[in-house]
């Protein structure tokens, strides 16, 4: 994983002049500098700095102005930001804190742990009910979408992701419920919506061509996902269909040299996935071949296994349901001519590097909020790469 974190800096002698009184109902515009004090400061390199009192003349009230950088708690953004940047970067939040006790600037664990949580929650965007589109963008016209599973307090939770699959950006990290075809419908449609998506990128679970359907989507299947589970089942099924095992190629009057024959060619045309009627004619014609094959009967309370016949049926009617999700990339344009790769690698590249590498050395979260804070801030630094790197102050305050 790539990622560039950029310390928030502090400046001593800047300071956020007033232009409106802080305090509510008042509005006023002039101040007066009534006071300057030495602050003491938690920082990697300042011990103080000078701390503003100023007054509002319409309602006498005073209040205090920092320098940049500085707050009324007693550590600098510079300090809680190179914390949150050690945790990003691996350490566990008790490692951050001894990393930075052995520097010489001590920080709780527990510091640690609410700085990188609040740094979290003031992601903007990354999440469905407030998607922000990739910087320069006015919509996002093909959008990636994948689940992952992470483990909080025991439990196993869906962490769904969605991506520019165009940009390889994060448009959102979120819980879903489940992984039924509606809670999926209800998330892609949600993010669709917001940034205007044609097209779902995804792997061929059902779920997810379910939710391309019923949100009147196009699909682009990953076709390495399909390129892989059409080579294993033809692998599985060579050895029975070469000695027609259950006799069920022989009961339709098919050889099992055409059976084989037909399973190579399957093989072919989704390796190629060259579009066009040749190819569509081809799985049909394949398909056909199988027609007659029968389902299984149950037989009382025993349940009759499917004939070889009657399974090469079906996987061959699958596969020519999913030529044109499987063949969409080849002719798909954007408005400005971008194209698709034909994968939904942008999305799982994004759940690797942002949710589950972190992840990987930990033995799981404590709290829902958690999981969201954490692979939402390094989606976020991690989608900063073409904008000079992630500048950590957006974050911290
Ligand atoms: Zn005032």
């Amino acid at each position: 994983m790539r990622l560039k974190l950029l310390l928030p800096p502090v400046r001593p002698d800047v300071y956020d002049e007033p232009t409106a009184c802080p305090y509510k109902g008042c509005k006023g515009t002039h101040f007066h500098l009534r006071q300057e004090w030495q602050k003491p400061v938690r920082d990697t390199l300042l011990t103080q700095v000078v701390a503003h009192r100023h007054e509002c003349l319409r309602c006498r009230r005073t209040f205090r102005v920092y320098p940049t950088g500085v707050s009324k708690v007693p550590t600098s953004a510079r300090l809680r930001g190179l914390s949150v940047l050690l945790y990003v970067l691996g350490l566990s939040y008790g490692a951050v804190s001894l990393a930075l006790e052995a520097l010489g600037h001590p920080l709780s664990k527990t510091a640690v742990y609410n700085a990188v949580q609040a740094a979290g929650e003031k992601v903007p965007g990354l999440r469905r009910e407030a998607v922000c589109l990739p910087t320069g963008k006015a919509k996002v016209a093909a959008m990636g979408a994948d689940l992952t599973s992470v483990l909080c307090k025991g439990k196993w939770l869906s962490v769904g992701v969605t991506v520019d699959v165009q940009e390889g950006i994060v448009l959102t990290v979120d819980i879903v419920d489940n992984a039924e075809a509606q809670t999926l419908k209800e998330w892609v449609q949600q993010v669709a919506e917001a940034v205007e998506a044609e097209v779902l990128v995804s792997d061929d679970a059902d779920g997810f061509k379910k939710a391309a359907d019923d949100n009147g989507m196009q699909q682009q299947v990953c076709k390495s996902h399909v390129k892989r589970n059409t080579e294993a089942w033809v692998e599985k099924m060579k050895p029975q269909l070469v000695k027609d095992a259950d006799g069920s190629l022989g009961a339709i009057e098919v050889k099992p040299e055409q059976a084989v024959a037909d399973c190579e060619e399957l093989l072919r045309l989704i390796r190629e996935r060259q579009p066009g009627a040749e190819a569509e004619a081809m799985l049909e014609t394949i398909h056909r071949r199988y027609m007659a094959a029968a389902p299984p009967k149950r037989n009382g309370e025993e349940k009759v296994e499917m004939s070889l016949a009657y399974r090469l049926r079906l996987f061959s009617l699958d596969r020519w349901n999913l030529w044109g999700r499987l063949t969409l990339y080849r002719t798909w344009r954007d408005e400005d001519g971008g194209f698709l790769d034909g994968t939904n690698n942008a999305t799982e590249r994004a759940i690797g590097w942002w949710v589950k590498e972190r992840y990987r050395t930990m033995r799981g979260y404590k709290r829902e909020q958690s999981v969201l804070n954490v692979s939402r801030l390094i989606a976020w630094a991690g989608g900063q790469l073409n904008t000079g790197g992630a500048d950590l102050a957006a974050v911290i305050n």
